[in-house]
């Protein structure tokens, strides 16, 4: 159990001085989840035999003292959404409950390069659509810290895996907060890359101009180091940025004396929970602390990123949506007496109900004489909402808020109101809109002990200063080291 608790830094040490075999590592990660995944939900499926031959390999390598990856032997959960050769990958969607995937994503490439075990597929809100991962057609994820609240969504399984010691490191996609969410309300540290570091190639399509793949970690060095494993530019990613990425452990430790923060105003209101609040003020001056200037910083737009959103990925998905009609692959339904019924009746059966309003919504903002009223004034709000930023990032190097106005809530507590569901993502969405990267640290725990999460944003490309800028305070709080008591 102690060993499930350290970090991958800790772990490669005990590798290398074999005090541990990588065999024994993904051994003891399978007994944990026997021991608490009833209670938590994390996983679709499991992917045993791939992670015990990559463990091997690994075993094998530090034997013949060959160089490793700093990664290499840590056991990894991968959201459902991404494909693995020869494993399933539902999307959490009865449509594709069968689905086995007949080739790699990029990122599981690049895991399969680094020697990284994958252990599972994780659950997930049916194709990434929801903030709570109660949209998931097989099961419900729980909050490691208390099991009768959400895990935050659409990556939970992901989220949950690591703060439950079940994974040591995990990737989800953030679409419009889907990574950072969940690791503010799982008391980890969630990243979501610049648009087109990662790339796209294999994850199951939501809102394409807004979806990107990223780390989860205990700890920010972690997850620095399993985005410079997946990062880089890839041909098969048309969106795919085609920049060097340089290593962020070249600068994570380097004190940030003198780095300008700014406060979005806009994100500290009354409608934020005391002890979020609180939090975030104590971060504030703990930047003051170390060495940093600190500005108050108005972002009157940020007000429509969630309506501009929700038009936008609505949209896309309706259309990414679209190949999923029985015919190609995934469900196809047994009732039908020809092809137009087969096609409505396969959606009919397959979707969940959250995926259809998304579908309807999209279709709807897509449709010849609505086009033009909401599709594309949604898109020159969204280039508005960038020039906001932009001004920002002229005077700041990172922006700081809450990742959420409040910490996890209870399971079923939000079911049955939509927009107060959309509206858990107003500190999250426009990191996604404009492009930038964003990630959520731990900052403290209200009242109740559930964790709170410090969002951090910087400009696009500066995903580096913005690892560096989370270490910094982690290493100043330590508030990461809090884990849950299951
Ligand atoms: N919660 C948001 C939504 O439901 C974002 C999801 C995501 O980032 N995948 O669309």
């Amino acid at each position: 159990m102690e060993l499930l608790k350290k970090t991958a830094a800790q772990i490669k040490e005990a590798l290398l001085k074999k005090e541990v075999s990588a065999v024994e590592l993904v051994e003891e990660t399978y007994k944990r989840i026997d021991t608490v995944e009833d209670k938590i939900g994390a996983f679709n499926s499991f992917t045993k035999d791939f992670a015990l031959e990559t463990a091997k390999k690994v075993d094998e390598k530090i034997k013949n003292n060959e160089e490793l990856p700093p990664l290499a032997g840590i056991p990894l959960a991968l959201k459902d959404n991404i494909n693995l050769k020869g494993s399933k990958t539902t999307a959490s969607s009865k449509i594709l409950e069968n689905f086995v995937s007949p080739y790699d994503a990029t990122v599981a490439l690049k895991l399969k390069e680094n020697f990284i075990p994958v252990i599972g597929k994780t659950n997930l809100d049916e194709f990434a659509m929801g903030s709570s991962n109660e949209n998931s057609a097989f099961k419900k994820v729980h909050n490691p810290f208390d099991t009768n609240k959400v895990p935050g969504g659409s990556s939970g399984g992901s989220a949950a895996s690591v703060a439950a010691l079940e994974s040591y490191i995990s990737l989800g996609s953030d679409t419009g907060g889907s990574i950072r969410l969940p690791a503010s309300f799982c008391g980890i540290t969630g990243f979501k890359p610049t648009y087109g570091r990662t790339s796209r190639y294999g994850l199951i399509a939501f809102a394409s101009s807004l979806d990107q793949i990223g780390p989860f970690g205990r700890c920010v060095e972690d997850v620095a180091n399993l985005y410079y494993a997946i990062a880089g530019y890839d041909t098969k990613d048309s969106t795919s940025l085609n920049l060097k990425v340089e290593n962020p452990l070249l600068t994570l430790k380097n004190d940030i004396k003198g780095f300008r923060v700014g406060v979005i105003k806009e994100l500290l209101t009354d409608d934020v929970d005391e002890d979020v609040r609180n939090a975030v003020l104590n971060a504030v001056k703990v930047y003051e602390k170390l060495g940093c200037t600190i500005k108050e910083v108005s972002l009157p737009l940020l007000k429509h990123s969630i309506g501009i959103y929700y038009i936008v990925a609505t949209a896309e998905a309706s259309s990414n949506l679209a190949r999923f009609d029985g015919v190609k692959y995934g469900y196809r339904t047994e009732n039908a007496q020809n092809l137009l019924e087969m096609y409505t009746k396969t959606r009919q059966e397959g979707f969940g109900d959250e995926v259809k309003r998304r579908i309807m919504l999209g279709t709807y903002a897509l449709s010849s004489g609505y086009y033009d009223a909401y599709y594309k004034k949604a898109q020159q709000m969204r280039r508005l909402v960038k020039e906001d930023f932009e001004k920002a990032f002229k005077d700041v190097d990172f922006l700081i808020s809450p990742t959420c106005p409040n910490t996890a809530f209870e399971i079923g507590s939000r079911n049955d109101d939509p927009i107060k569901m959309y509206l858990t993502d107003v500190g999250t969405i426009s990191a996604n809109l404009i492009g930038a990267p964003a990630m959520s640290i731990p900052c403290g725990f209200d009242k109740t002990n559930m964790p709170i999460g410090l969002h951090l944003m910087a400009n696009c490309m500066n995903d580096n200063l913005l690892l560096q800028a989370a270490y910094n305070y982690e290493r100043e709080t330590g508030f990461n080291k809090t884990l849950a008591n299951l």
